[in-house]
């Protein structure tokens, strides 16, 4: 850190990414990307988009916004795409977060939530889950802020029913309540039906997980014409060409192959199931996950020492340190020999081998 730089960021603590290493060649189930590449036509279309590069990209996204609402059975007016997710997020902390509004959040969630609050010296409540990691939903009824719901939540895979959530949009309808659906392609109900009847509703999407696309970076929000609106000041007061024109071609090329994304899903549910069955028999308990991950631990071995000796043994998972979670491993699903893989390597580290 240089002595130049201002106060307010001297005391930040950055997200931190998963570990992305060169060194050796990992089954990597880490960073919960998808094992799968992405559509030929996503490909394709990104190939040809970039004999274009001289050209800014369109501020408006109109083409991938169009065929986005299209899918996602809204208006155009009802979308913003942006780079990932974590740029809408961020959107929606630094429009309607203040030194009164707080931003609400679990716990235990994604960590960005926070990092996003304090970049920008917005003050945050989290709310712990249960003793099951699950969301109660009376806990938030009453508390004051904006309130951010991972759903399903991370690291845990726990989804809560729509209903659940729209007991939160019902008590306060002068409260907004962001739903971050990074996930909900592999088995959750979405919120994006309800945005017209409530116009306190935001859920953001992402085409990193279930299109395969985390390294294009983008993103989505849906809600009212009159939020979107908002976010698209913050986007037009920050970079209004936030999304390349290689990764919108390719967004446009994904949301084309409905076939190719629904039958990914599929597999990774199907994998999930069988990593479950796999996980268990060798003595893992694990909360119910409708992600494209498990959050598992055991009771003969610790999440570090789980974690750590199947680095060595070439397989990657993500281990966190926060006291409640410590004993966990969040373990992406990925294609079935990998999954595989990993039950033989737990096998052999459990059994001393
Ligand atoms: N929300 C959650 C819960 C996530 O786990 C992630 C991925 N790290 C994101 C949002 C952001 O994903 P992206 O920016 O790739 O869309």
């Amino acid at each position: 850190m240089s002595t130049f730089l201002t106060e307010k960021y001297k005391k930040l603590k950055p997200y931190t990414p998963g570990e992305q290493p060169k060194e050796r060649k990992y089954v990597k189930l880490n960073t919960n990307e998808s094992p799968f590449p992405p559509s030929e036509n996503a490909v394709k279309r990104a190939r040809e988009e970039a004999e274009k590069l001289m050209l800014y990209s369109d501020p408006e996204c109109r083409e991938a916004g169009e065929l986005l609402a299209k899918t996602l059975g809204v208006d155009f007016s009802n979308v913003i795409l942006t780079n990932g997710s974590d740029e809408v997020l961020n959107f929606a902390f630094m429009a309607y977060c203040d030194e009164n509004t707080p931003a609400v959040f679990a716990d235990i969630t994604y960590g960005f939530y926070k990092v996003f609050a304090d970049v920008n010296n917005l003050p945050y409540r989290e709310i712990p889950l249960t003793e099951n990691f699950e969301i109660d939903v009376n806990d938030y009824v009453n508390v004051k802020g904006t309130v951010f719901i991972a759903n399903p939540n991370a690291p845990t895979g726990i989804a809560l029913p729509t209903a659940e959530i729209e007991k939160i949009l019902l008590s306060d309808p002068s409260r907004i309540v962001v739903v971050d659906e990074a996930y909900v392609d592999f088995g959750a109900q979405s919120c994006i039906p309800l945005i017209n009847k409530y116009k306190n509703l935001i859920v953001t999407g992402t085409f990193s997980k279930s299109r395969s696309m985390a390294g294009a970076r983008l993103g989505f929000g849906v809600a009212s014409a009159e939020l979107i609106d908002d976010l698209t000041r913050i986007r037009y007061s920050t970079n209004p060409y936030n999304v390349n024109r290689m990764s919108a071609a390719a967004g446009v090329g994904a949301l084309m192959d409905k076939e190719y994304f629904e039958d990914n899903c599929k597999k990774i549910i199907e994998n999930r199931s069988f990593t479950e069955s796999e996980l268990s028999a060798l003595g893992f308990e694990f909360t119910s996950s409708c992600a494209n991950f498990v959050f598992a631990k055991h009771r003969a071995i610790s999440g570090e020492k789980l974690y750590l000796s199947l680095k060595e043994r070439g397989v990657l998972v993500r281990h966190f340190t926060a006291p409640r979670i410590a004993d966990y491993n969040r373990i992406t699903i990925g294609k079935r020999e990998d999954m595989e893989t990993l039950v033989a390597e737990i096998s052999g580290i459990l059994g001393g081998k």
